[in-house]
C-alpha cells in the first residue's frame, strides 16, 4: 500500500512555481501579488490563512494579508474587494470562507473580478471549467487530481466514486474527473445517496468529501483502490498540545488495509490546495500584459 505524499508533492509544485516566479521577476518586472482576506477569528480559518500567506511569501510572491473584525459590515468587505480588483499589485483574491454569518459568502464571491478569483469560486469561473475554456480551476479538486496521477494510477476509463456534492469540492472534482483529458466514469454520491457502499466496491478512485470522520471505511472498498481523503475533522484530544487532532473522512486503518495507495489526514490533500491556489496566482500574473 502506497501513501500518497501531499506534502511531497506540493514541495515538488512549490519549486516549479518559485522559479516561474523568479522568471516573471527577471523578464517582465512583475511580482505575483495574492491578497488574503479573513473576517473575524475563526481558528481553523486563522490556520488556513497562516498557511497560506507564509507559502505565497515562500515562493517569491507578495502576500497582502487584511484581517478585518468580525463586525465588518457586507458593504465595507465587497468594496474592500471592488478596490483590490483595480489595484494592480494584486493579481489573486481570497477571500477565506466561511464569512460571518451576517454576510453574504455569495455577494461577496461575486465581487471578485473573475481575472483575479485564483480560488476559481465565481460563477464565470465555474461555469467555464464545466464548458471546458481556460480558467482558474478550484484549488481543492484541481488538488486532487494531481494527487491522483502523483499515485500512478492512469485515470483513463477508471470508474471513480466522489462522495460529498459541495460546490468547492464534490462536485467540481466530479466535473473535472469526467472531463475528455481526465476520461473517468463518475458516480457522485451524497446523503441522498441509499447505499453508498455499493458503488464505491466497485470503485477504483474514492474521493472522500463529506466533512465527517468515518464516512469511508474498509470494508466499502475494492482491493487496490486509490482513496482521496479530503475531509479534515477536529477531534477533541486532551493528549494532543492543540486540545485536538485531525481526521480524515476515511477510516484510514481499515482503508489502508484494502487501498493501494490512500492520501493521510494531514498531509495529503491540505497541502496541494495551497500550491494550487499560487500556481493559480502565478498564472494570473503571468496573463498581464
Ligand atoms: P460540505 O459543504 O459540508 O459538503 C459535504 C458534502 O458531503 C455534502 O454534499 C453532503 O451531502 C455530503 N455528505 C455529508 N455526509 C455524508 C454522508 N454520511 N454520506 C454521503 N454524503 C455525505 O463540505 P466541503 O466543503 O465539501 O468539505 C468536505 C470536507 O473536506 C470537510 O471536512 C472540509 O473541512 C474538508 N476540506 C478540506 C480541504 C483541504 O484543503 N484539505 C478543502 C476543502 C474542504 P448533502 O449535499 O446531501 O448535504
Amino acid at each position: 500500500m502506497n501513501i500518497i505524499d501531499g506534502k511531497m508533492l506540493a514541495a515538488n509544485l512549490r519549486a516549479e512555481i518559485a522559479s516561474g516566479v523568479a522568471k516573471l521577476k527577471e523578464e517582465k518586472g512583475i511580482v505575483p501579488g495574492l491578497a488574503v482576506i479573513l473576517v473575524g477569528n475563526n481558528p481553523a480559518s486563522v490556520s488556513y490563512v497562516t498557511a497560506k500567506e507564509k507559502a505565497c511569501v515562500e515562493s517569491g510572491m507578495y502576500s497582502r494579508e487584511i484581517r478585518l473584525p468580525e463586525t465588518t459590515t457586507q458593504e465595507e468587505l465587497v468594496n474592500l474587494v471592488k478596490e483590490l480588483n483595480v489595484d494592480p499589485a494584486i493579481h489573486g483574491i481570497l477571500v477565506q470562507l466561511p464569512v460571518p454569518k451576517h454576510i453574504s459568502d455569495k455577494a461577496v464571491i461575486d465581487a471578485i473580478a473573475p481575472e483575479k478569483d485564483v480560488d476559481g469560486f465565481t460563477p464565470i469561473n465555474v461555469g467555464k471549467m464545466l464548458i471546458g475554456e481556460e480558467c482558474f480551476l478550484p484549488c481543492t479538486p484541481h488538488g486532487i487530481i494531481k494527487l491522483i496521477e502523483f499515485s500512478g494510477m492512469d485515470i483513463k476509463g477508471r470508474h471513480a466514486v466522489v462522495i460529498g456534492r459541495s460546490n468547492i469540492v464534490g462536485k467540481p472534482v466530479a466535473v473535472l474527473l469526467a472531463r475528455k483529458e481526465t476520461n473517468a466514469t463518475v458516480t457522485l454520491c451524497h446523503t441522498g445517496t441509499p447505499d453508498i457502499a455499493k458503488f464505491t466496491r466497485e470503485a477504483d478512485i474514492v474521493v472522500v468529501a463529506a466533512g465527517r470522520p468515518d464516512t469511508l471505511k474498509g470494508d466499502m472498498l475494492k482491493p487496490g483502490a486509490v482513496v482521496i481523503d479530503v475531509g479534515v475533522n477536529r477531534i477533541p484530544d486532551e493528549t494532543k498540545p492543540k486540545g485536538f487532532r485531525l481526521v480524515g473522512d476515511a477510516d484510514f486503518e481499515s482503508c489502508s488495509a484494502v487501498a493501494g495507495a490512500i492520501t493521510p489526514v494531514p498531509g495529503g490533500v491540505g497541502p496541494m490546495t495551497i500550491t494550487m491556489l499560487l500556481w493559480n496566482t502565478l498564472e494570473s500574473a503571468k496573463r498581464v500584459k
